[in-house]
């Protein structure tokens, strides 16, 4: 499809996990692309293999500081931002609290300025985060959430409602047509080994011969979507011309204990690692499930890919990045 053919699109948050799936994306769909980020949990490899590619550009930058003048020079044509940069895994996020909270609040309002300054259409990653310890399951975007403020999770959560704050007060003033994608688990091909969230752990421990950590008894659930499924997500929120009016919930509506997604992994990947539980973190919410009937309804987007065969790639993928380091250690 060309849905995106010939746009100038901004990808903050480029070279991460979701963000360099969106890009390969878009650039597929015949966009321009350039990707910002400052590397403090994306990685090079992530869009190495875009580095010839004449329609995308990388620009290292972090969106808490004064945005480049390259970005806000006359003569560059924006169509589209998307703001996707953000640390997501708890470990990452709760590892610099300020700096994750700055990037929500400071960073998504340096976005919005530049999608107001470029006439810009914008698209927010915000998250299930934003719920809490969910009181209501599963969760509708009409659901204002249960988040502790000034627990450890406060930083990204919090940080994100302002973030969509933000945004909509942009566009009740009229000044920048918006989306707001609030993402649930995601999951796939280039998430780090180190990243901490748990498929990437269950599949690194298991692949490894390590024990398995479970945090807490294992019975709190997830629903674990596919990152194809969420890149072509993506692409319908931005490229929609209806009106939207609100945030969007995007993920898979199958939930799943943890418990059972360990045992599933360990079988997958036949692994003989023994499973441990360790302590639950505090605020972990207990349930998380979406209800996707919005998405259904204004994108026509229901996700594809069953969990046997998202984490069938996403061990595939593991596996060979292991052997990879295995074969070219790190000089
Ligand atoms: P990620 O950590 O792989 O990607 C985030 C990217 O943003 C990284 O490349 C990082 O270096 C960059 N970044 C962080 N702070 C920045 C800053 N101040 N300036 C410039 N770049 C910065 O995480 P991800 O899983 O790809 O998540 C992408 C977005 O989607 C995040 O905003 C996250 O909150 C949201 N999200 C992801 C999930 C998920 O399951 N993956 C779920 C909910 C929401
Ligand atoms: N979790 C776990 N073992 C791990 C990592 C995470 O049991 O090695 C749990 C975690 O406590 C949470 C769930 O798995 O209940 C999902 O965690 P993740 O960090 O992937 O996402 P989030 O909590 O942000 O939804």
């Amino acid at each position: 499809m060309n849905r995106f053919k010939g746009k100038h699109v901004l990808v903050a948050g480029g070279a991460g996990f979701l963000g360099s799936h969106l890009c390969d994306a878009l650039l597929s769909e015949g966009a321009r692309v350039i990707a910002l980020d400052n590397f403090i949990t994306g990685r090079k490899q992530n869009i190495h293999h875009l580095e010839r590619e004449p329609r995308f550009d990388l620009i290292r930058a972090d969106i808490i500081s004064p945005l480049p003048v390259s970005l806000q020079s006359k003569r560059r044509k924006i169509d589209q931002i998307f703001n996707l940069a953000c640390a997501a895994s708890p470990p990452h996020y709760q590892a610099n609290p300020e700096h994750t909270l700055l990037t929500s609040v400071v960073g998504t309002q340096r976005l919005l300025s530049l999608a107001e300054t470029m006439g810009a259409r914008f698209l927010l990653a915000s998250t299930s985060e934003v719920y809490g310890d969910p009181e209501v399951h599963p969760q509708k975007e009409s659901y204002w959430g249960n988040v502790n403020p000034t627990g450890p999770r406060a930083c990204y959560d919090e940080g994100k409602r302002a973030a969509e704050t933000l945004t909509f007060d942009y566009e009740r003033s009229g000044r920048v047509n918006v989306r707001v994608a609030r993402i649930f688990n995601t999951y796939g091909p280039r998430m780090r080994a180190d990243d901490g969230r748990v498929v990437s752990n269950i599949i690194c421990q298991a692949l490894a011969g390590d024990d398995i950590t479970i945090y807490g008894d294992g019975s709190q659930t997830r629903s674990f979507c596919y990152v194809s499924d969420l890149a072509e997500g993506f692409l319908r929120l931005m490229a929609c011309e209806r009106e939207i009016g609100g945030a969007v919930n995007l993920g898979n509506s199958i939930e799943l204990m943890v418990g059972e997604l360990a045992a599933r992994i360990r079988t997958m990947v036949d692994s003989s690692s023994r499973i441990v539980m360790r302590p639950l973190p505090v605020d972990d919410p207990r349930r998380r499930r979406p209800d996707i009937t919005r998405a259904n309804k204004l994108l026509g987007w229901t996700p594809q890919t069953p969990l046997a065969v998202g984490l069938k790639a996403t061990i595939a993928w593991f596996a060979h990045e292991r052997e990879r380091a295995r074969t070219q250690p790190a000089a």
